[in-house]
Formats: C-alpha cells, structure tokens, sequence
C-alpha cells in the first residue's frame, strides 16, 4: 500500500513554527518504491500578507546561518504562499489512492512536522488532508534498529532530499524486520 514520508523545513521547532519548505515522497513499502515526489518553497512574507501568525525563534534562525548554502536556499522570497504549498501537498496526498482516513504519513518525528504542518492547516481552515491517527514515527524505528543504515544522498535540512532518504532508509528498516521475524506478519 502506498504510504508517503513528509519533511518541512522551519524557522521555528514549536508546534505553531512557520514553514519554510514542505518535501513529501509517495513510496511503495511493498516494492521498495520511490512513486512520487513533491517539494514547495514557501515565500515567507506570505505569512505576513495573509495575516497568519506563526513562531520565528532566533535560536533556529542562528541555526539555519550555519547550514550550507543549497540549504539556505528554500528560504525565499520568490516562491508560493503558505496558503498554495498547503493545497499542493494535500492534492499530492490525495495521488496515494488511499482514503484520507488511512493514508498513513511518516516524519522524523510526527511530533514535529506532522503536529506543525497540521497546525497550519488548521489555522487557515483548511482539512488536514490524514487523520492524526495515522502519524508513523520513522525516528522511532531509525533510533530501535541503528545498525540499519543506507548512505547519505542529496542535501541535509533540503526537505525533498530529507523525505526521499527517511523514506528509502525507512523501507531498508521494514524488509529487515521481515527478515528477523520471519514467523512473524509484519505489515508493510
Ligand atoms: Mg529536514
């Protein structure tokens, strides 16, 4: 079944952190599948002309001074607002083909990009587009079975680059399960 592994990019690490960059892959655990890819850079002053006020911590800020420069450059002036990469990640969600109550949406960790990205959406009134139920917590696994690894691909703190290596490193994680407990039904 297709599952998709969200990473966004932030100015801020509290839960109501205003977006800088949404990445999104729709993977295939059961084929080891990279199906889809969606990237969207946000124009931070979109937040400001829409009136959506959203946390700037300085700490992060410091932080994202220190990170390389293909990094830096999600943060723009000349992309989309808020309010489009929003309605563009759930149209991508909805090319899943599973129902909005059973897509399952993988990040490291939900706590963060999931709960932030929910919480935008629903301070623009929109639907988040999957049912907080269906949170997957990659750090979890990643942090349970750490002699998993997968080389680095693409750039650190690039959400696309970030969700496309957590989904392939993720789907490594899943077949070795299967692997050590073959008497067991792991669901991919
Ligand atoms: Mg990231």
């Amino acid at each position: 079944m297709n599952q998709a592994m969200i990473d966004i990019e932030s100015l801020s690490r509290k839960p109501n952190a205003m977006v800088v960059s949404i990445g999104a892959v729709i993977f295939d655990p059961t084929t080891d599948e990279i199906k889809k890819r969606f990237y969207k850079e946000v124009d931070i002053r979109s937040y400001t002309n829409l009136g959506i006020d959203r946390d700037i911590e300085p700490d992060t800020v410091l932080w994202w001074m220190e990170q390389s420069d293909e990094a830096r450059k999600a943060i723009s002036k000349s992309k989309i607002t808020i309010i489009s990469a929003l309605k563009g990640l759930k149209l991508f969600l909805g090319v899943m083909g599973v129902p909005l109550t059973a897509r399952r949406v993988w990040a490291n960790a939900p706590v963060f990009d999931c709960v932030i990205l929910r919480d935008v959406y629903q301070q623009i009134g929109m639907t988040p587009p999957w049912n907080f139920r269906n949170d997957m917590c990659y750090r979890t696994l990643k942090n349970l079975y750490p002699e998993i690894t997968i080389p680095r691909e693409g750039v650190h703190h690039n959400a696309l680059s970030d969700a496309e290596w957590q989904a392939k490193h993720l789907m490594k994680i899943m077949n070795h399960m299967i692997e050590i407990q073959p008497t067991q039904e792991v669901t991919k």
